[in-house]
């Protein structure tokens, strides 16, 4: 599968899940064959809200997407690593990088960028990886912005820091893209990256 076309299953997939046409809707282990190894198409790395379900939004059944999640979806070592293996041995033709609406991770950002006050030892870890990308914008930019710019941003920077998936996607094996999920709409918005 080319990157191009693993990007249309997830499309075709999200537009399913937006009409409630849900086609993997049998979970149990005897409808799909995980336990005989996985071969997914795609990575995913979103946040950990609980309105984020990467296999509900793209209406995909247990073996299809290899997934990364944390608060604000950020990119940090053990994600990196996991996203290589996806990459390099699972063999997924596309990285996908899905921010969501209202995602407090980011508010968090912006809340902290504007008065310079951290919200707490841990808490400061995904802050200081999505503040480069809400500090780059121009003042006056909406949440929504940042959302969108933390997802772009989020997908550059697995592109800057594995040279293992910079020449996977150098070779046209895997793509990497970004989006964003509207809690209100279960559509995901595509970014240019
Ligand atoms: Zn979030």
């Amino acid at each position: 599968m080319t990157p191009a076309e693993a990007l249309r299953r997830l499309e075709r997939g999200n537009t399913r899940s937006v009409n409630g046409n849900f086609k993997a809707k049998n979970y149990s282990p005897l409808a799909s064959t995980p336990a005989k190894g996985q071969k997914p198409f795609a990575a995913i790395l979103t946040c950990a809200d609980s309105r984020t379900d990467p296999d509900f939004m793209f209406d995909m059944a247990p073996g299809n997407l290899f997934v990364v999640r944390n608060a604000g979806n950020v990119l940090e070592s053990v994600g990196l690593g996991s996203l290589e293996f996806a990459a390099a041995v699972l063999g997924v033709s596309v990285i996908a990088v899905i921010g969501h609406t209202e995602c407090g991770a980011v508010i968090a950002t912006e809340g902290s960028v504007k008065t310079g006050e951290m919200p707490g030892p841990h808490l400061d870890s995904f802050v200081d990886l999505i503040s480069p990308a809400v500090e780059a914008l121009p003042a006056g930019h909406s949440t929504q912005d940042a959302i969108a710019a933390n997802a772009s941003y989020q997908a550059r920077r697995i592109q800057s820091q594995s040279s293992t998936i910079a020449n996977l996607t150098a070779t046209g094996d895997v793509g990497i893209v970004s989006g964003v999920y509207g809690l209100a709409s279960g559509r995901v918005t595509w970014l240019q990256t």
